[in-house]
């Protein structure tokens, strides 16, 4: 029998530092201090177990290639970059030859879609175009395949899933908590914000935070039965 993958905690960042575009709405906690995230990554470096985590970016900031490209290349770490293609070259986010740069450095590219907008509520001709033609472009810029996609604001249905699958790629990612093992289609990831505390992220990165959500879903499921 095959050994089975292990199950890794998905961790994954927006922004660093200071932000290089007009934020949305909500945005802001997402973005990380620079030492703050360097403080992260020295966690991860140091965490005996070190293959059970994978690090994603969404957003295709340009802090992707000016801090968090450096900081991980520093550490021998490697992460998967999920750009808005819709975004390409405009103020703030990476050009192609950013992302040109960023996969020859070993860095994994994926989809993010064009405009960054919540594909559960997209018919099904703007879900196709968010999610096939998002793809073409950056199969064009880095020559290369590109099969996963990260789902905006982690906002998903099943019909999602399914286009997503159908569009033809590998993974989908989503802000769910929780593991993932490498051969799962769907991989569900811990988005850090700037505001959780020293402890918050200690309890991510030890995995004690899946378990302890884990517990409190069950509880909730059991109250609203007896509800
Ligand atoms: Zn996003």
């Amino acid at each position: 029998m095959l050994a089975r993958a292990p199950q890794q905690t998905i961790i994954n960042f927006h922004g660093i530092g200071e932000p290089a575009r007009t934020l949305e709405p909500g945005e802001a906690p997402f973005w990380l201090g620079a030492e703050q995230f360097g403080q992260v990554l020295d966690q991860i470096a140091a965490h005996p177990d070190r293959a059970r985590f994978a690090i994603t970016f969404d957003d295709s900031n340009i802090s992707d290639l000016a801090i968090a490209v450096p900081e991980l290349a520093k550490r021998g770490m490697t992460a998967c970059f999920f750009v808005l293609t819709g975004r390409i070259g405009s103020p703030g986010s990476l050009d192609r030859s950013h992302i040109r740069e960023m996969a020859a450095a070993g860095m994994g590219i994926g989809s993010h879609g064009i405009d960054h907008r919540d594909l559960s509520r997209l018919g099904g001709r703007d879900l196709r175009a968010e999610l096939a033609a998002s793809r073409a472009i950056l199969e064009d810029v880095v020559q290369a395949k590109v099969e996963t996609f990260s789902i905006p604001f982690g906002r998903y249905n099943a019909g999602v899933l399914a286009a997503i699958r159908r569009a033809g790629y590998g993974a989908a990612y989503t802000s769910d908590g929780g593991t993932a093992r490498d051969s799962d289609f769907l991989r569900p990831r811990r988005s850090l914000r700037c505001d959780m505390d020293d402890a918050e992220f200690s309890a991510i990165l030890s995995g004690q935070s899946s378990a302890a959500k884990r517990l409190r879903r069950l509880i909730g499921m059991s109250l609203k039965r007896l509800a």
